[in-house]
């Protein structure tokens, strides 16, 4: 897995999101660790205009064939993490509530190559130390759906959001609030 650098000579140590920008061993900002914001100013892209993420929303009428699809860019940290968490708790939401023991094995599996996997490398070390001290629970729906939304929570705290309540995970991901 590629691994952090630290800032090359002539490149911003800090982000204009007053993060630390987040270089690979290469010496080229990482895009998947760093908001679109600090990975333009890093790659002095913000020299021009300020580009605004591209919508998802789907392009108009092609011109030409190779025109099917909008020029969306690889996802910064924030729409990964967003993308990468929906998918976990809808994991969670749908995951068996009482598992057989090769489920439960195979999500222990699963969680772990995910952490090994995980394109912004520092977010996934965290998490794969998260998973050491804090050992998957697969046992249920419910150990497994709780035992995401803790994790998530960890990841909140570190970045200063507010924590959520984990006794609500079903509402959010499962069941809907009313
Ligand atoms: C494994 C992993 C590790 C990450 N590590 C880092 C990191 O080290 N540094 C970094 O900058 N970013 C990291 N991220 C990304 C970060 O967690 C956020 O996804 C990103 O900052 C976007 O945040 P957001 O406020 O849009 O909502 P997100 O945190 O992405 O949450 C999406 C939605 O989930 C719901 N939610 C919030 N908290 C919980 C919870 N505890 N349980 C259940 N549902 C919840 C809310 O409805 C929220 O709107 C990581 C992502 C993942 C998947």
């Amino acid at each position: 897995m590629t691994k952090e650098a630290s800032a090359p000579q002539d490149k911003p140590v800090f982000g204009a999101s007053g993060r630390k920008i987040i270089y690979d061993k290469d010496g080229k900002p990482c895009r998947s660790c760093n908001t679109l914001l600090d990975f333009q100013m890093a790659t002095g892209g913000m020299n021009k205009a300020p580009q605004k993420a591209k919508t998802e929303v789907a392009a108009p009428a092609a011109s030409k064939e190779t025109d099917v699809y909008a020029k969306v860019d690889p996802p910064d940290v924030e729409k990964l993490g967003r993308s990468s968490w929906t998918l976990l708790h809808s994991i969670a939401a749908t995951y068996p509530e009482n598992p057989s023991n090769k489920q439960q094995a195979d999500m222990k599996q699963f969680l772990k190559l995910f952490g090994n996997f995980y394109p912004c490398w520092f977010c996934a070390e965290d998490f794969e130390k998260y998973m050491a001290k804090n050992e998957p629970t697969t046992d249920t729906q419910d150990h497994l759906g709780k035992w995401l939304c803790e994790a998530h929570n960890d990841v909140n705290k570190k970045l200063g959001k507010p924590e959520f309540d984990c006794n609500l995970w079903k509402k959010r991901w499962k069941d809907g609030w009313e």
